[in-house]
């Protein structure tokens, strides 16, 4: 199956970014949220991307250009967003029972044949899609940050998911430029499971003094080609996010390796959340 018309639940940092990948795909998508501040600024964000990063460089014309732009529409109607869809996308915050509540209304709304996907980084997918009919069409997407630019997606793969909705997914992602590799629905998927114990590994470096964040960041980027150190990223990442990411590999684990380094604690409870409130490793 062919997704010709897409539909992205949340407007925010992940939800515009696939929306404008889609568009520029030449999808047809729609971009639904309850707050027409968040579609306002959205679209405002998508229009000023393509000018500078497309239009303004010469790699695709003015009338290019407004056609992609034409073929993203914004939405506070989740029954008219979503009813001819092929495919969904939620990307609202992480909350499992607003997803497990949305799940159940686009199954009721979206037509039969259509694939619903989440963005979740942390979240059961299997879960989510339980609060369905259809969980063989249920699937998690995890795009990465800025989903526009991002080349990665997991393809999560929940317990029953058909094989055919992971190839038209798995299709649908190349189709956006996407490199997608498929992970089964078990917390981290890939990438986090990798990532977390490197960000708990460099607080403890940090907070037994053994060097500073500044040290740590340069020797992983020179000494280990990273393009960003782990302090870094994890100030990128937010440490309330890494903190859900680091519980839901733990509780899965019951490695006493995998818990929350106390570091990441303290900061959160001093209030210090990354990038996202210019306090984290570092000052911003
Ligand atoms: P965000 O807070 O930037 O955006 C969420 C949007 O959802 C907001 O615009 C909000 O108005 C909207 N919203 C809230 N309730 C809604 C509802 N009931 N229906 C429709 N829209 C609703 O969040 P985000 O950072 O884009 O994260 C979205 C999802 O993507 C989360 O599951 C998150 O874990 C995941 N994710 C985030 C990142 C990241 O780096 N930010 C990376 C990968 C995955």
């Amino acid at each position: 199956m062919d997704i010709l018309r897409l539909t992205v639940l949340g407007a925010g940092v992940m939800g515009h970014g696939i929306a404008q990948k889609a568009a520029m795909s030449g999808i047809k998508t729609t971009l639904f949220d309850i707050d027409q501040t968040m579609l306002d600024k959205a679209q405002g964000v998508i229009s000023k991307n393509i000018e500078k990063h497309f239009v303004g460089k010469g790699k695709i014309t003015a009338e290019e250009g407004e056609e992609i732009l034409g073929r993203l529409s914004t939405s506070t109607d989740l029954v008219a967003a979503a009813k001819e869809a092929d495919m969904v996308i939620e990307a609202v915050p992480e909350n499992l029972d607003l997803k497990k509540s949305l799940f159940s209304k686009l199954d009721e709304i979206c037509p039969e044949h259509a694939i619903l996907a989440t963005n979740t980084s942390v979240l059961p997918v299997t879960a989510i899609a339980g609060a369905t009919k259809r969980p063989e069409k249920c699937i998690g997407t995890h795009f990465f940050n800025p989903a526009a630019v991002m080349k990665l997606v997991e393809v999560v793969l929940p317990v029953g998911v058909a094989e055919e909705t992971v190839e038209t997914v798995m299709n649908f992602c190349k189709q956006l430029g996407k490199v997608p590799v498929r992970v089964k629905d078990v917390p981290g998927f890939i990438v986090n499971r990798l990532l977390c114990p490197l960000y708990m590994e460099a607080a403890q470096i940090v907070l037994e003094g053994t060097a500073t964040a500044e040290e740590v960041d340069t020797a992983m980027k020179l000494g280990a080609g990273h393009p960003m150190g782990p302090c870094e990223l994890a100030d990128f990442g937010g440490f309330d996010v890494i903190q859900m990411a680091q519980d839901s590999i733990y509780e899965y684990t019951h490695r006493e390796s995998d818990r929350l380094n106390i570091l990441y604690r303290k900061m959160l409870e001093a209030g210090r959340l990354g990038r996202k409130n210019g306090k984290g490793f570092y000052d911003y």
